[in-house]
């Protein structure tokens, strides 16, 4: 079910809302989500809602620098980014939700590493 939640970084600069189903979440294994370990649900622009800290949000690319990996430049907290096969839409670092446990929701994952996805 789709619920309206709110999300932080570690130290709280960053602050967004989205509004999503925990139903699916899944996590990806290309290079850089296996390192970071993310669970994501990702939903349309506008359903996401940037409420603090843009001035802190760090952004990083590679390979066909499409997609936008963005973190807190404070503290390093992957919190959010945009897609390389769907830039208008959000992927949700679930862990950075008020109330989630990220870990506990069994997702499945999105073969990132032949599709090359999130690159
Ligand atoms: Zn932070």
């Amino acid at each position: 079910m789709e619920k309206q939640y709110h999300g932080s970084c570690h130290c709280g600069a960053v602050q967004f809302e989205a509004k999503l189903d925990l139903a699916d979440a899944m996590t990806c294994n290309c290079s850089l989500c296996s390192k970071k370990n993310a669970v994501m649900v990702r939903i349309p622009g506008e359903d996401f809602k940037l409420l603090a800290g843009e001035d802190q949000l760090g952004l990083y690319q590679w390979n066909t620098k499409v997609a936008k990996h963005h973190f807190c430049k404070n503290c390093g907290i992957y919190t959010f980014h945009r897609p390389r096969s769907a830039p208008d839409k959000f992927g949700i670092n679930l862990a950075c939700l008020d109330g989630v446990d990220a870990r506990s929701l069994n997702p499945p994952l999105l073969d990132g590493a032949s599709l090359s996805l999130e690159a």
